[in-house]
């Protein structure tokens, strides 16, 4: 990945892709202190730009981070970048971390980086795969206590069990993994959330110990416009044999139906459908008028 065309915005300069390296010894590598962002580029606008960069700026302050671009600096990069790389579907990967200036656990005074890449990602999951809705497995690790991690930042370091989860999954024949919560509750795939329909309601898990990301809150949007009910609750694995439809959310996954989990099957229903096709509508850009 690292020999793609184009340039990586770095530190306020756009450097050629293959360029934009770091050195071994930095505090990020060794001790996880980076945090990043996923953003869908459609039509030639990021969706949701400025949510995703606040959180970016959150992420980072929950890390005792102070990123040194406000985050008006970062959507205009993101936005150059995007044109830069002449690109109008496409995946942006902000991340920031601490540098290489000091060694050792603490590092007070390293400077705060930030890079921004760009390039073409179409999806997530196989097409073939997400039309008959994809296959999860159980995840061995457990979302963490919030008092045990920072849940609420998405920092590089609680994406270790999510990367050791997500390679178990695919060796078993899975496409992804369902991790439940430090209690034992239904909590998310390894990159994306969940939802579950029963009796024409939407069930999703209280977002108290994971992400509680952008497609969630917009899909929550988008169903109760349709007039469909979305309870957020806790959800206990054994509920699953009572639901009928299950889909995944995330920016990267953007709605993909789940067919089965473990044990558990779903059928690709009406609601998942509707939910999947006015997503893909929303993130559309708005036409003017004039056009
Ligand atoms: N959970 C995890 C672990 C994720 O990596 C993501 C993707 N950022 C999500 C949930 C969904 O977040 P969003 O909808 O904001 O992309």
């Amino acid at each position: 990945f690292d020999q793609l065309d184009g340039e990586i915005w770095y530190n306020g300069a756009y450097v050629p892709w293959s360029e934009a390296k770091l050195h071994v010894l930095t505090h990020g590598l060794h001790y996880a202190s980076a945090v990043f962002e996923g953003e869908r580029a459609y039509g030639g606008e990021i969706f949701k730009l400025t949510e995703h960069t606040e959180r970016l700026h959150r992420s980072a302050e929950i890390l005792g981070m102070e990123i040194p671009y406000s985050v008006a600096e970062i959507d205009d990069a993101c936005r150059t970048l995007l044109k830069r790389q002449g690109l109008s579907d496409a995946y942006v990967r902000p991340i920031a971390w601490r540098g290489s200036e000091m060694m050792g656990v603490s590092a007070q005074t390293n400077r705060i980086n930030l890079a921004i890449a760009i390039w073409q990602w179409p999806s997530y999951f196989k097409p073939e795969e997400r039309l008959k809705g994809i296959r999860l497995d159980q995840a061995e690790y457990r979302r963490p206590d919030p008092r045990t991690a920072p849940a609420k930042s998405k920092a590089a370091g609680l994406y270790m069990i999510c990367t050791l989860s997500k390679h178990r999954a695919e060796a078993r024949g899975y496409a992804d993994a369902l991790m439940l919560d430090w209690r034992g509750q239904v909590a998310e795939a390894t990159g994306a959330n969940i939802f579950f329909v029963k009796d024409g309601v939407l069930h999703t898990p209280t977002p108290d110990c994971f992400l509680d990301g952008i497609t969630r809150r917009t899909v929550i949007e988008l169903a109760k416009k349709r007039g469909y009910e979305v309870v957020e609750r806790a959800i206990m694995p054994e509920e699953m044999s009572g639901f009928s439809e299950c889909f995944l959310t995330g920016t990267a996954a953007e709605v993909t139906p789940v067919s089965e989990i473990g044990p558990y099957n779903f059928k690709v229903g009406e609601i998942s459908t509707n939910l999947v096709n006015d997503y893909m509508q929303a993130v559309q850009p708005l036409q003017s008028a004039a056009e």
